[in-house]
């Protein structure tokens, strides 16, 4: 039997019937009491450890409700490069790697820092001699760049500039040779699939190490949004030798093309799970996003784009939906543009009655209309939202997604506080790797519509939530879009996932609430691994 208490501290708990207390007991993995420290030392078992918080906050663990953790795990490949600052350290460190991993062969690293390059450009070829040539990849810290040297372009078939429908880039010489830097996921995609593929056994080390990452900025949950049968293989792997230190709910990635086998077999898959994990749903694309031109909107961008769905014919997303529902799984869909969100609402609409074990959802509604948001009010849809995607937005309206959208919509952009005055279950997340996986950060875009060093522009300052409001698209609302009831709140029965802050996060400053130091990661009682 494991038992812990924290006593003499804020408990916020997630219960509407008494958000704050004192203390909590854990006995066993679930919440034991909650309430004055007094009348939780009188329930913690006599061996149990017993913590004085000392001015810490005992919060649910975070769930972060849309997150693409195999992916991001893979980006993690080879040899951890962070605070090497120096391009000598960091040559050291890839000779050991090469001669690891045998003469010839790929090199690949990762937390690569900018500061290696001592600010001047970043080429691969300065990292030729440390490998003797053998192909090398190396991702940068924040995963929106990678280093390549010749060879490994080479084996990629890159030999030049090319043009993609994001604001991925292959960056070239004046002579038109590529660097070796490549920009954003499409770009560097490219050249990292050119190397020899994980294991399985590999894949899963990479997965623990992730969810290791995720415990460390308090995450205890996550929703999946690109589900694979890989995916489901390696976390069955994981829980062959152990436990998972991240709950996770699965929605398989299901393609406009894909035809009634492919339906068909990843219904089959639904039934699929384990301990700490299981298929939740499908998760399915409406459209694109707005950089592009490719997001779905009411009315077209200032390119002409914007009319179209991702589906050449919507029936079928209205047909294929109607299947998975009717199986049981739950459905999420990625809607980004405000005529996206409409007609997803639409075609929800069209099914039976969504129970609330599993509640039909959208991801991330960057742009919703007065009407929209109506629509959203009695549909019983939660809306998954990224405040921290704001990080992208520019005050003077120069990024791509203003560009496009013009001022007056540009103000229409992630309306939480809005969708949440309507009564709508709100969740948020982060889409790492996309964007930083860390909840803290985003926190502070949901409640300041800033960025935390708060030197940046405010966007649209009256869609601002209240910090127990974005803890509570964190906790409770994410657990309760996955139909989880026992999850995401502190009281007595529900699963003891929690996280120690050192502090009360709704008492802090935003710079101090995007820092507050994490002291402890609890999964079902138990310390996190870290
Ligand atoms: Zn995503």
């Amino acid at each position: 039997m494991s038992a812990i208490s924290f006593v003499s501290g804020i408990v916020r708990t997630m219960d509407a019937d008494r958000p704050l207390a004192e203390a909590v007991a854990v006995v066993d993995g679930r919440i034991a009491a909650v309430g004055t420290t007094a009348e939780v030392l009188a329930a913690t078992p006599e061996h149990a450890e017993v913590v004085e918080l000392d001015g810490g906050a005992v919060l649910p663990g975070f769930i972060d409700s849309h997150s693409h953790p195999l992916w991001g795990a893979r980006l993690s490949a080879g040899v951890d490069l962070g605070g090497l600052t120096t391009l000598e350290s960091v040559r050291h460190a890839l000779a050991a790697e090469s001669r690891r991993v045998g003469p010839g062969a790929w090199v690949r690293g990762w937390n690569l820092e900018y500061a290696a390059f001592g600010g001047s450009a970043v080429r691969g070829d300065l990292l030729e001699d440390a490998v003797g040539g053998a192909p090398t990849f190396l991702m940068f810290y924040d995963l929106h760049t990678a280093v390549a040297t010749r060879a490994a372009l080479e084996a990629a078939g890159v030999s030049g500039a090319r043009e993609f429908g994001d604001a991925s880039e292959i960056v070239v010489g004046d002579d038109g040779v590529p660097t070796g830097e490549l920009r954003e996921p499409t770009a560097y995609d490219l050249v990292g699939s050119a190397a020899p593929q994980p294991t399985m056994a590999e894949e899963a080390d990479l997965l623990v190490a992730t969810f290791a990452r995720f415990n460390a900025v308090g995450l205890t949950g996550c929703a999946v949004m690109d589900g694979s049968e890989r995916l489901l293989d390696v976390l069955e792997a994981i829980e062959r030798d152990g436990e998972l230190s991240v709950r996770v709910d699965v929605f398989l990635w299901h393609r406009p093309d894909d035809d009634d086998a492919a339906v068909a077999a990843r219904i089959d898959l639904a039934s699929r799970g384990g301990r700490r994990w299981r298929v939740a749903g499908v998760k399915l694309f409406s459209d694109g996003v707005i950089d592009t031109g490719t997001a779905w909107l009411h009315a077209p961008d200032a390119s002409g784009d914007g009319l179209a769905s991702f589906w050449p014919d919507w029936d079928r997303y209205r047909e294929v939906i109607r299947r998975y529902d009717a199986a049981g799984l739950h459905l999420t869909t990625h809607a980004v543009g405000d005529r996206a969100v409409d007609a997803v609402l639409d075609a929800y609409a069209e099914l039976p009655p969504a129970d609330d074990a599993r509640p039909r959802r959208i991801e991330h509604l960057e742009i919703l209309s007065d009407a929209d948001v109506r629509k959203l009010a009695g549909s019983g849809v939660v809306a998954s939202m990224q405040p921290l995607h704001m990080q992208w937005r520019h005050g003077d309206l120069s990024d791509s997604w203003a560009t496009r959208l013009g001022e007056a919509r540009a103000a229409t952009g992630f309306r939480a506080r809005d969708v949440l005055d309507a009564g709508v279950l709100t969740v948020f997340g982060s889409d790492w790797p996309v964007a930083g996986m860390d909840p803290r950060p985003n926190f502070v875009w949901a409640t300041e519509r800033s960025a935390p060093s708060g030197d940046g522009p405010v966007f649209e300052p009256h869609e601002r939530v209240s910090v127990e409001e974005a803890l509570t698209a964190y906790t409770r609302s994410g657990a309760l879009a996955l139909g989880a009831t026992d999850r995401g709140v502190i009281r007595v029965g529900a699963v003891a996932d929690l996280v120690v802050l050192a502090a009360d996060p709704a008492r802090l400053s935003p710079s101090d609430l995007a820092t507050v130091p994490i002291l402890r990661t609890l999964i079902a009682g138990l310390p996190a691994p870290s």
